[in-house]
């Protein structure tokens, strides 16, 4: 809903009235207060209820309807001064949302915030002879209002009941009224705490979820930090502190063991003449070549790892030493088809293992051997292991 904005009387500094504004005196009002810190701090105490422009709500209008029958008058209110406005969150009798502030008697109870302002005929007091306000047809004459005081005596605005003729109100009347308005009181703080209690449990959710995110963060960047710990840079191949790490895992272990499992150990044939007739920086591409060969050709369940500088460990589970060998093979062949500008191959030796034999640095010794005597064969091949199990 956009509000009406109402403009403030000129203020007493400005220019001289002219004569068409002499014609008709207007009443001296002081508005909104003499003192701006005041109707500052009075202003900022209001805004903390969340009440202006609300929907009408049924405790409030009781609080009205109540005022009306206690004090026997057509109209009562429950009026928020709001900066040049004055606001009804509950109304009976009068059509108005919402009058200008310049126009509120309200305006002038709260200048004595403890006590209630009672005027018996509005249009025989020059203060408030020019406000118009219109009860079901007829021009108010009567006004009684309570002002509203916070806690920490900033006054909000009033309890007031009106009526079209001159008149007053009995003691009990004013008690009433002065009882409805501290019952108004207490519904606006409960209305302010509950706001307070929602904006404190938003904020509380929005740390909790800041600090989720933290904590996600964080173990994202420590597993960042593993996997750059536990693989090698160069080749992104696993490395030997990760090889170690594995070893210690005995989950890891028995799910590359628990089966009759291969492991290869592959060498890059007469690397140092690599390295020395084309330079480390194409021997450490030729390596890459070989740990791309190596990727492309295992599968997701195996581990690779840069066991040496140019030697490569491959762990195959549940891989019998036929199928390694043809890994191995595919390995070799692709070493051989990298795109490189020299030619480059490598030695592999393969060893199975048996699960129950919880020997793996046996099965490891095996391979070793095996590719020892690749090496010895003359290179660029496979060779399997062939010495006899032992239990
Ligand atoms: P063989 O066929 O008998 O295996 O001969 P080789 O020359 O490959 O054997 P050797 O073990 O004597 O040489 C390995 C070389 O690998 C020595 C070292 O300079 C090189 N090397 C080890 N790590 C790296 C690396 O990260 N980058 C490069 N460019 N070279 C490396
Ligand atoms: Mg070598
Ligand atoms: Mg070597």
């Amino acid at each position: 809903m956009t509000r009406p904005r109402y403009r403030l009387p000129a203020a007493p500094t400005q220019s001289a009235p002219t004569q068409s504004e002499t014609a008709v005196p207007e009443p001296v009002v002081e508005f909104p207060h003499a003192d701006p810190a005041i109707e500052a701090r009075r202003q900022a105490a209001l805004e903390a209820y969340h009440v202006l422009d609300t929907q009408p709500e049924q405790a409030y209008d009781d609080i009205a309807r109540l005022a009306v029958t206690i004090c026997g008058t057509p109209g009562a209110m429950i009026s928020l001064l709001d900066h040049d406005r004055q606001w009804f969150k509950a109304r009976i009798g009068v059509d108005l949302e919402q009058t200008p502030r310049s126009h509120a008697i309200c305006e002038h109870a709260i200048r004595t915030p403890d006590r209630l302002l009672v005027v018996p005929d509005t249009k025989a007091d020059d203060r408030f002879s020019h406000i118009d306000l219109n009860l079901a047809g007829a021009p108010m004459r009567f006004y009684a209002g309570m002002p509203l005081r916070s806690p920490d005596g900033n006054a909000l605005g009033t309890v007031c009941v009106v009526d079209t003729v001159p008149r007053d109100l009995d003691r009990a009347q004013r008690e009433g009224l002065e009882v409805l308005a501290r019952q108004t009181q207490h519904l606006l703080e409960l209305r302010r705490y509950a706001h307070q209690q929602r904006r404190l449990l938003a904020e509380r959710e929005a740390f909790a979820q800041g600090l989720e995110e933290a904590r996600a963060d964080l173990l994202l960047r420590n597993e960042q930090l593993q996997h750059r710990a536990h693989h090698d840079q160069l080749t992104g191949l696993m490395n030997r502190v990760g090889l170690a790490q594995l070893r210690e895992n005995p989950q890891a272990m028995a799910r590359l063991t628990s089966a009759p499992y291969s492991l290869m150990l592959i060498d890059v044939d007469h690397f140092k003449q690599v390295n020395d007739r084309h330079g480390h920086l194409l021997g450490d591409r030729a390596l890459q070549a070989v740990a791309d060969a190596v990727e492309r050709s295992i599968r997701g369940g195996d581990v690779a790892v840069r066991y040496g500088g140019e030697e490569i460990l491959v762990v195959l589970p549940s891989t019998r030493l036929a199928d390694a060998v043809e890994v191995a093979e595919r390995i070799r062949t692709r070493v051989k088809q990298s795109a490189l500008p020299f030619s480059l191959t490598v030695s592999v030796g393969v060893a199975g293992g048996e699960p129950g034999m919880a020997f793996a640095e046996q099965v490891f010794d095996r391979a070793d051997q095996a590719l020892y005597r690749a090496k010895a064969g003359g290179r660029d091949c496979v060779v399997v292991d062939d010495t006899p199990m032992l239990a």
